[in-house]
This record gives C-alpha cells, structure tokens and sequence, in this order.
C-alpha cells in the first residue's frame, strides 16, 4: 500500500478522502480504451473499432444506511435499486442496456422479499429495456446489501461529461427538487398524524423515475456541456461539476423549482422546503449546463418530452463555490448534502 493513514479511521477521512486513497493506490495509466474512469456518473469505455462508447456504473444499497422496511417496501427497493443506476446512464446522455445484480442476504430471509423485488426490479426494467445478464448471491450477516452494476451506450461524440462547464452557461435542472428527502421525512416520522394528500412525495423517495429521454435528447442535440445526476443534493452535485469543470456556480433561490405539495408539507412541519431542494438528495432529477443563447433550444427540446419539465436556476461563474442568491444577499453554499462515512 502506498497510501496509509496511521490511527485513521475512514469516518476521518469522508467519501471523498476514500476516493482519492483508492485511486492513490491504483496505477495512474489507464489503457487507451478507458477514455474517462474514476470521476464521473459512470466510466466511459471505447475501443478502437467500436461505433458506440460503453457506460458502466454500479451503485449499493444498504439495509439501514440506504433503507429500511419502514422506507422501502421490498418492491420498492427492487425498483429504487435499478432506479440509481438508470439516473447514472441518464447523467452521461446514454442508454441502458443490461444489468447485473448481486444481492447480500440474510439467510432467514421469507422467499416472498425476493420475490417482491424482483416484482420491482423487473417492472423498471421492462420500462426501460434493460436485461438482467448476471450477478451474484451471498448470505450477509446482518443487513441486506444490493449492488447493480449497469451497463448502457452511447456514442461517442453524446457522450456529456461533469467536466464541461463554461462561465457564463446556465444551469439547469429537470423535475421540481426535494420531493424525495420529503418523502423520507413522511416515512420516518409516521408517529405524527398521517398526513393525506402527500402520495407523491412518498413515491419520488421509493419510485424515482430518471429522466432518461431528457439525458439523451441533450446528449444527442449537443446542447448540454456539463451533466450529472442528483443523487447527493443539488449543492453537493453542482459542486461535482464546478470541481471538474473548474468554475463556481451561482444558484437563484427563487428559480429551484419546488411542488406545491412539498411547499405545503414544509409549512405544516415547520421544514424549510429550499433546504430540502437544495440538500436533501435522492432526487434524481438532471443538473445540466448549456449555453445562455441555447436558451429557447433547451426549452424547445425539453417540451416534447412529456413529464419532464426544466428550470432555469442558476449561472455557471469564474468565482470559486458554490452560491446562492436569496432576497438577502448572496451567501456560499457548504455541501450539506449527503456524506457517507461522517459520523
Ligand atoms: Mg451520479
């Protein structure tokens, strides 16, 4: 090992310290085929020969970290686990195409979970065209833990990177934000009064749906310079893109889209509903940036996609961080999203 880190535990060092200890471990030169690896939504892969580029991703999810039967219904994880992978494809502007699934279980687990989940898991898939081609089984422990890996396409010159971004691009973003960390509030505080009327906030936490005809429609007409998922929280993922990008990014409060139903939770419980667009993660909408005079392109393109509305929120800048313009001023965002392994 080159990298140690005496007496340090990986809760000291965040995601992100991880992630860098990883590469710092792994041979700097990658072969000529892996055109981007660590780094983006997903690797971006293309020999010499092939028409169209190859995107693999793989996302885990956690019983207790991710999930748990309070949150997710088995058929729910089914789909939310395949769900994540999609929005990663979607991300790079590409297509999905086959998955493969490895499922960690507990031993007394009822066949009827199983079953459930793949209910799930097949429902999105059929949806989306994907085929399940392998994967693995292993009896865990203590908690189940599902990894999907996901394979999709694109070609090569659709392919859209975080790494893209030019001052003075819009931002844009698909969906209203925060309806999701909503959601999760919904399913673990159900000791308050049942709230009615707020199915869909409780459905963008257990069924996203990313908006993969968007990412490619962007992919394919070139409008979009920079892209990625919102898997962490808008502040953390924008972040993503200024760093690959090297900008900042200047986000208008009044332009994040947010549901009316997400605004009406917010006041009943006394939440602030910008902190749960701006950090509550798990959204999976699409951040993207283009240029300002593709203005009227972006909304043009995006209007014949149905369900899948875009809002402009914000200016891609040469100033570091990222910030937000609120009636008070201007303040720098911190991540706030979130974190895995801080304690
Ligand atoms: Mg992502």
């Amino acid at each position: 090992m080159k990298a140690t880190a005496n007496n340090k535990t990986l809760d000291d060092f965040g995601e992100a310290g991880i992630i860098q200890l990883i590469q710092g471990n792994v041979s700097q030169k990658l072969p000529p085929y892996v055109k981007k690896g660590i780094g983006d939504d997903c690797a971006v892969l293309a020999e010499a020969g092939w028409d169209k580029t190859l995107l693999v991703t793989t996302d885990t999810m956690i019983e207790g970290i991710h999930f748990t039967d309070q949150t997710l219904s088995p058929e729910a994880l089914g789909w939310k686990a395949l769900a994540v992978n999609i929005s990663d494809i979607a991300a790079m502007g590409g297509t999905p195409r086959t998955a493969f699934l490895s499922i960690g279980i507990k031993p007394e687990t009822e066949v009827s979970f199983l079953e459930s989940f793949m209910a799930g898991f097949n429902t999105l898939a059929e949806k989306t065209g994907i085929a399940l081609a392998g994967g693995d089984t292993v009896e865990s422990p203590t908690s189940a833990i599902i990894t999907i890996t996901l394979l999709g396409d694109c070609l090569p010159e659709h392919v859209v990177y975080r790494s893209g971004a030019r001052v003075g691009d819009d931002l844009w973003v698909t969906g209203p934000l925060g309806d999701a960390a909503a959601g999760l509030f919904l399913l673990q505080n159900k000791q308050a009064p049942p709230p009615s009327g707020y199915e869909s906030l409780v459905r963008a936490h257990q069924e996203p749906m990313p908006p993969l005809d968007v990412g490619k429609a962007l992919g394919e007409s070139g409008l979009a310079h920079a892209m990625i998922d919102i898997s962490d929280g808008i502040a953390k993922d924008l972040g993503h893109i200024c760093e690959q990008s090297g900008t900042g990014a200047l986000l208008q409060a009044t332009s994040i889209p947010m549901s009316d139903k997400l605004q009406r939770l917010a006041a009943e419980v006394e939440k602030s509903p910008l902190d749960w667009a701006l950090h509550g993660g798990e959204d999976y909408e699409l951040l993207f940036t283009a240029s300002s005079a593709d203005e009227e392109k972006i909304v043009t393109l995006t209007s014949k996609i149905s369900g899948t509305p875009v809002a402009k929120i914000g200016t891609i800048i040469h100033e570091d961080g990222i910030w937000l313009e609120t009636e008070k001023g201007k303040e720098r965002l911190g991540s706030g999203g979130y974190v895995h392994f801080s304690s």
